[in-house]
């Protein structure tokens, strides 16, 4: 990763003054980026707000990213325009964001994000409704719209790895936190004191783990010490701002790594704290699940494949069904009824913490509802389930059960088989159901019956509730 880095850094660069005034300097020589890495439509906002006057570099992720030899995820731009001379400079621009204020410009489906410098704001000096600045008792900033100078605004960003400047026209990167240097030793560095820098932002303890796990580098020991006493600080953050996180953190292509940092750190359970429960009662199964699901996800990112979080939700929060089923039965509910119910509980919990939109809330339920399902294929049923537009999910999650262990009687081989074969070959299949009647995890003809019967959740996996 660091290949074209070392090879095209021919001046060594020793991590030294720490005064935040006098950066270090890099001219085109001592760094591998080259203009014609970077967003023509970046550098043209770059070049039109320095041509109008202004103060203006691509900083943060793009920089670190061009500097490691991945391709940037998008071109942050950082300038001494305000918001509202940015807007003023372009057609296409639009101001958005209310804690912290940034201007969006559009080139079709391109958005360059533009960021006026910002500074610290001094404890003690904000105003609980100023549109400025605010922070709350804790000390987390509630509004971040206090303009500085670069040198300023380089000492507010998080990590030392994403407060290098770069300037197109110069080809120039200034570095105000040794963020090379941290480069170069693959470390997540916060830029100041560190339980400071969490309690103003929670947010940050995220990111720390996404960038650690993006580009595998090490959270460093002081930036690393706090985050597990200062985990329940994210109990603080907006639910829909966690939401955007967590995708972050889970659709990059390093899920599985992302998920052991955060549950080595103790942040999993503030996102997912019925999962985590989970992961406490019955570990083994509900790791292999979440890792399974999490590796697929990876898999899929890196082949260039769509993912939908809903399926990594339904898998993620999937675990944490049976206990509420068996509480639910335990008063006296039906197995069915007991599901749904422990369902939408489980979700309308999650989302007071992570607020994820009814789009993607449909579908989990949707996922699990098919589980139930699956096992009921006499007569017509299988050929009705396999034109639900839900069945591939369905399915694919089906095998993603079982590959955690679940035992479900052959249930995913018999509907791999049936999606592979001739209309009279499934024929065969389902009179087979019925002849055997009791196949593996097939339904069991109603009948009335008085006796009890010993299935459903109480079997411990949510599944087993659902075939009765
Ligand atoms: P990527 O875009 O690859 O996820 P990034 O570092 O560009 O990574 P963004 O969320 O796009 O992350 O933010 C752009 C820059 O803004 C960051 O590099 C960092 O300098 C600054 N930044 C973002 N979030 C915070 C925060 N919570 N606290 C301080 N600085 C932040
Ligand atoms: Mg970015």
């Amino acid at each position: 990763m660091l290949k074209k880095l070392f090879k095209s850094f021919r001046t060594p660069i020793r991590r030294g003054n720490t005064s935040h005034s006098t950066p270090q300097v890099l001219n085109s020589s001592q760094h591998p980026i080259e203009r014609g890495e970077i967003s023509r439509y970046a550098i043209s906002v770059v070049e039109r707000l320095q041509q109008a006057g202004y103060q203006t570099y691509l900083v943060g992720g793009c920089v670190r990213d061009l500097l490691l030899d991945l391709d940037p995820k998008d071109f942050d731009v950082a300038t001494s325009a305000t918001p509202e001379q940015v807007r003023a400079e372009f057609r296409n621009a639009r101001v958005i964001g209310r804690r912290f204020k940034l201007v969006h410009v559009h080139f079709g489906r391109e958005i360059i994000e533009v960021a006026t410098f910002r500074a610290n704001h001094p404890e003690g000096e904000e105003d609980e409704n100023s549109n400025l600045s605010s922070r709350n008792e804790s000390g987390r900033i509630l509004r971040d719209n206090v303009y500085g100078s670069l040198e300023d605004d380089a000492q507010r960003r998080d990590f030392t790895i994403n407060a290098l400047y770069y300037d197109p026209s110069t080809e120039r990167i200034l570095d105000y936190a040794n963020g090379v240097h941290d480069i170069r030793n693959h470390l997540i560095r916060l830029i100041g004191d560190p339980t400071q820098r969490y309690q103003e932002d929670p947010v940050r303890m995220l990111r720390a783990v996404r960038f650690a796990a993006k580009l595998d580098f090490d959270i460093e020991k002081h930036s690393a010490a706090p985050i597990y006493k200062l985990a329940p600080l994210l109990g603080e953050i907006p639910a829909a701002r966690l939401f955007d996180e967590v995708l972050k953190l889970f659709l990059a292509g390093y899920a599985i790594y992302t998920y052991e940092l955060l549950v080595d750190y103790g942040l999993f359970g503030q996102l997912f704290p019925a999962s985590a429960e989970a992961l406490k009662n019955n570990p083994d199964y509900t790791d292999l699940l979440i890792r399974n699901a999490l590796d697929n996800t990876d898999q899929r990112i890196h082949q260039g494949k769509t993912v939908t979080p809903a399926f990594l939700l339904a898998a993620l929060l999937w675990p944490a069904l049976p206990a509420r089923v068996i509480k639910l039965q335990d008063r006296g509910m039906p197995p069915i009824p007991a599901m749904q119910e422990a369902a939408h509980e489980l979700i309308s919990e999650q989302c007071q913490r992570i607020a994820v939109p009814k789009r993607f809330t449909m579908p989990i339920r949707e996922i699990w509802d098919m589980q139930e399902r699956l096992p009921r294929r006499s007569g017509k049923r299988a050929d009705t389930l396999l034109e639900n537009p839900r069945f591939r999910a369905g399915y694919d999650f089906l095998l993603l059960r079982e590959s955690a262990g679940e035992e479900t009687g052959g249930l995913g081989d018999w509907w791999t088989r049936y999606q592979d074969i001739s209309d009279s070959e499934r024929r065969t299949m389902i009179r087979d159901l019925s002849n055997k009647d009791e196949a593996p995890g097939a339904p069991r003809k109603r009948k009335r019956s008085n006796s009890k019967r010993k299935r459903g959740p109480a079997s411990d996996t949510p599944g087993s509730a659902a075939d009765e």
